[in-house]
């Protein structure tokens, strides 16, 4: 019942060149359930890639925002910018966020809400480190990550996010959360999800990110708590992302 998603975080990586040829490759593309799919280029390829989606199932999203109105904010976008340029998706609280721009928790929730109140459709992420692995912390780390934003919203703005956990030791490492341990997690997150409500936890989409490629995506995704991918690497590979939005 819930539909799959597959987004590739494109990061500070691609071209327009790139963003022709996604187009070109899925224009042709057919898959067999239903399935949403997005690609987050860095904002400059975002108008490039309006161009060349249309007509194809991709979906457009953007990698941040500044959650706050217009005005004197050099370099900043906000969500009323990317919603009225026909951006679906954005990415909140990415682990590369709170680790090199110091994002915290309170950042995550304010983005959160503008993304909302702009009729975006957030993408809050959420992992732990290694060390907080090894130190048995991961549960408390991804479950405080996850409620440290959910408890301060209504049943409305719940129920139009996306979480995606993305344990940051397997973020462009080449190391994979094995199906079970990627499970095992976000099982967690889904009963966090019941105890707040049911309908909401059997609707909210789980995307797992971390080095998911087509190799290893079909088992990951056959896991019954994970409903898509948060793609980095492998989603700038023509090849590899198609063969991964299959697998869903
Ligand atoms: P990789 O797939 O490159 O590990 O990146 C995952 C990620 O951070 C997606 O947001």
């Amino acid at each position: 019942m819930r539909t799959p998603l597959i987004a590739g975080n494109w990061k500070m990586n691609g071209s327009v060149e790139r963003i022709r040829a996604f187009g070109e490759a899925f224009a042709k593309a057919e898959f067999a359930a239903a399935l949403d799919i997005a690609v987050i280029p860095p904002f400059p390829y975002l108008e490039a890639a309006r161009h060349a989606f249309s007509g194809t199932p991709l979906t457009l999203g953007a990698q941040t925002l500044n959650p706050q109105p217009a005005g004197a904010h050099t370099g900043e976008v906000n969500a009323a910018m990317l919603a009225e340029f026909g951006v679906t998706y954005v990415l909140v609280g990415h682990s590369e966020r709170r680790q090199c721009y110091g994002e915290t928790n309170e950042d995550a929730y304010q983005r959160v809400r503008a993304a909302l109140d702009a009729g975006l459709v957030p993408v809050l992420c959420v992992g732990e480190t290694l060390a907080e692995r090894n130190a048995g912390a991961t549960r408390d780390v991804v479950l405080g990550q996850v409620a440290a934003v959910m408890q301060r919203l209504n049943a409305d703005q719940r129920e139009r996010l996306v979480i995606a956990y993305e344990p940051v030791w397997a973020i462009g490492t080449g190391l994979t959360a094995t199906p079970e341990e990627a499970q095992a997690t976000m099982g967690e997150i889904r009963a966090y999800l019941v105890t707040l409500d049911n309908a909401l936890a059997e609707t909210l989409r789980l995307l797992y990110g971390g080095s998911m490629k087509a190799s290893n995506a079909a088992e990951l995704l056959a896991q019954p708590d994970i409903d898509g991918g948060l793609v980095g690497g492998a989603s700038l590979q023509i090849d590899d992302f198609f063969a991964i939005c299959q697998s869903a």
